[in-house]
């Protein structure tokens, strides 16, 4: 068979987890929390799969979820999506944002990719004959440098990827980012998938803007999010797709013939759960004391960094202690000094090596500082 997608390979998230695994170290590579969710939601899910709620759902999701999104939505931000029309339940933020893409995409179209980009954009682009455009975020706050992606721009651009809190820099955009963007895209055929996975994993002052906040932008939005990372649950791989009705249409046909509809008693367990709004608002609290504890040890290694604004990443500079390349530095101190990270240089599709490596503070505290008395030793 001839390749469709030669240039991909395994993901760095498996590569480096089975070396973390393989070489007993502590494993702060692949992003997902090294704790449980709480037992209640658990208890939820066992009393809807002893009541017979263990066949199909709905296609577009149980009725409960979609009204429960469409109620945080609009007590958060203020923004309204019919349940029943513009909320759909899909397997997974990586499902909603494959098929938005598809939705959008034809041969030949431009997709604008703001590098570094979560892995998972690149592939769904070509995969519909898309032709990636990739401009670079600036290092190393990784904000976004608006001439280049006004430069990018031309009549074949038709989608924009956005990632806000951004994996793997954890900047926030602001809205100033929101309205420059609705000022280049005015009147333009462009759409926008806006990857906002880590909507409630915000720090200090910033607050998450899903670009749907923004009324022009709305209009032209995909907005993926996964319930992964908001209660600890990467592994039941369920998310969500809020979009307006007409773009919700077309993300539907394809929803129907990927995986038609998503595991049903986690769906009743989750919109049960999400009746109590703290639930979920603490996020950002609890994991900004994980961030500031990961980062006053991280003082004491030779590593130079700025606490991350957002997502459970928590970025690192080097090139001042080694010139290894990240992905040597990465292996070798999974090997060496026994604590596993990503090489950033793997979010660019050039492979750039700014020497950054990207740490998932995810963890319980005492592996936290288990791992930061390893790098504290030096690299
Ligand atoms: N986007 C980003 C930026 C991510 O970090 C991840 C990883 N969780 C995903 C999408 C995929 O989310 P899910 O596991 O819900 O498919
Ligand atoms: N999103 C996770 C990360 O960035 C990885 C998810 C996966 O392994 N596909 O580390």
């Amino acid at each position: 068979l001839q390749s469709k997608l030669p240039h991909v390979g395994t993901t760095i998230f498996t590569i480096m987890s089975k070396m973390a695994a393989d070489h007993n170290a502590i494993n702060l590579s692949q992003g997902y929390p090294g704790f449980d969710c709480f037992p209640y939601l658990q208890d939820l899910v066992t009393k809807y799969m002893n009541t017979a709620h263990n066949q199909y759902a709905p296609m577009t999701g149980v009725p409960s979820l979609r009204k429960r999104l469409a109620d945080k939505t609009l007590s958060i931000h203020d923004v309204e999506y019919d349940a029943d029309e513009e909320v759909t339940i899909v397997s997974g933020a990586t499902e909603a944002l494959n098929a938005s893409i598809t939705a959008v995409v034809r041969q030949g179209d431009e997709v604008i990719l703001l590098e570094p980009a979560y892995d998972c954009y690149e592939p769904a682009v070509r995969l519909n004959g898309g032709v990636p455009v990739y401009v670079s975020l600036n290092v190393p706050d990784f904000s976004v440098d608006w001439n280049k992606v006004a430069d990018a721009i031309n009549p074949k651009t038709r989608l924009i990827m956005v990632n806000t809190p951004h994996n793997p820099g954890g900047y926030v955009w602001t809205q100033e980012d929101l309205n420059t963007l609705a000022d280049l895209i005015r009147d333009k055929d462009i759409y926008i998938v806006s990857d906002d996975v880590y909507e409630h994993i915000v720090f200090e002052g910033k607050k998450h803007l899903p670009l749907f906040s923004h009324h022009e932008l709305k209009e032209r939005t995909f907005a993926c999010g996964s319930f992964g990372k908001t209660f600890h649950i990467t592994g039941w791989k369920i998310g969500y797709c809020l979009a307006p009705k007409a773009l919700t249409e077309e993300f539907r046909k394809i929803h129907q013939f990927l995986t038609f509809s998503t595991v049903t008693p986690m769906q009743y367990a989750l919109a049960d759960y999400m009746e109590d709004p703290s639930r979920y608002l603490y996020l950002g609290h609890f994991y900004q004391e994980k961030r500031d504890l990961f980062c006053e040890g991280l003082k004491e290694t030779g590593f130079s960094f700025t606490p991350t604004e957002g997502s459970f990443f928590q970025c690192v500079s080097y090139g001042h202690l080694s010139q290894e390349s990240d992905f040597d530095l990465a292996v070798r101190m999974t090997k060496e000094i026994g604590v596993a990270s990503i090489p950033t240089s793997v979010f660019y599709h050039d492979k750039r090596d700014h020497k950054i490596l990207r740490f998932c503070f995810a963890k319980d505290d005492d592996v936290l500082e288990k791992a930061l008395e390893l790098l504290q030793k030096g690299i």
